[in-house]
């Protein structure tokens, strides 16, 4: 019988000791997530660029019953260089040994102008920490993620990143090449124990969105805590045998 990921529901050990990371755990979806996931036993590494954020993170995941405490991973994907990502890549096989799970959720908006006004320095920022960086933690990681059994990577499109839409310029088409990479990863890997989906999450509560839509009411968005279960499905050992698809959230 197919699973429908967004009505998925699941136990709270369907994480048991996997071990997890999360990009751009500070905030948003991703907070919303690292919370869960520990709360359902995954060791969960917390990745963002601010500490201060990161922490109080921490702080609420260890005050979780049962869940186990996570790590934290800063780097600036903006500044990251080739030492950067292998130092954090060093750091989780030291620590761990392995990876079976990593979330490519960071990302940024930009701004929004038309294709012609959109300045150069920004589309190449916006492409860099939503594409590029993706590409180089995967490419870092890929070796501790094929020691697990059963790996599984999720990288994060949008509903711009399938249809585009005017205004959305760098946002839209890295959302477009989150996509691609997605999908040329998954058939390199599909003879192996290594899963590769998109998630689009649909309108969610966050400050992305806020910066996206300020004029909206914001009472009729789902909150990242609600979006969570194709995350879970993605993650556990449910969805072994699911690999280059991109899935709604919503
Ligand atoms: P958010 O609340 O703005 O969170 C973005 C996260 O990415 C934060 O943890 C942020 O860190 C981190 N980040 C941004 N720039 C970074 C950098 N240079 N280095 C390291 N970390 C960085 O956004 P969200 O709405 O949760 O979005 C999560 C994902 O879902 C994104 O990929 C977004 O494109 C996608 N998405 C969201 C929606 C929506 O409606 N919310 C819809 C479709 C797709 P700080 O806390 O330090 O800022």
């Amino acid at each position: 019988m197919s699973v429908d990921p967004r009505t998925y529901t699941y136990a709270d050990d369907v994480l048991h000791d996997r071990i997890i990371l999360i990009t751009g755990a500070s905030d948003g979806i991703g907070k919303s997530l690292a919370i869960e996931a520990a709360r359902l036993g995954a060791q969960v590494i917390l990745h963002g660029r601010n500490s201060e954020k990161l922490e109080k993170v921490y702080d609420q995941i260890d005050a979780t019953d049962g869940a186990r405490r996570p790590s934290i991973a800063v780097l600036d994907l903006v500044a990251a260089n080739a030492e950067g990502y292998s130092t954090l890549a060093k750091s989780i096989e030291d620590e761990f040994g392995h990876l079976d799970g990593l979330v490519h959720n960071a990302g940024i908006l930009g701004e929004r102008y038309t294709i012609e006004q959109y300045d150069a320095v920004l589309w190449q920022r916006v492409m860099h920490v939503n594409v590029t960086s993706a590409f180089a933690l995967t490419q870092v990681l890929l070796p501790l993620l094929k020691i697990s059994a059963d790996a599984s990577i999720i990288f994060t499109s949008s509903s711009v990143g399938r249809t585009g839409k005017a205004f959305w310029g760098a946002y839209s088409v890295s959302k477009f090449a989150t996509e691609g990479l997605s999908q040329v990863l998954a058939d390199e890997h599909r003879h192996a124990a290594l899963r590769v989906n998109c998630i689009n999450p649909g309108a969610t509560r966050t400050n992305m969105r806020l910066a996206a839509y300020p004029a909206e009411d914001r009472n009729t968005l789902k909150t990242p805590d609600e979006i969570l279960s194709p995350y879970i499905y993605l993650l556990g050992a449910d969805s072994r045998e699911v690999t280059g698809q991109s899935f709604d959230a919503q």
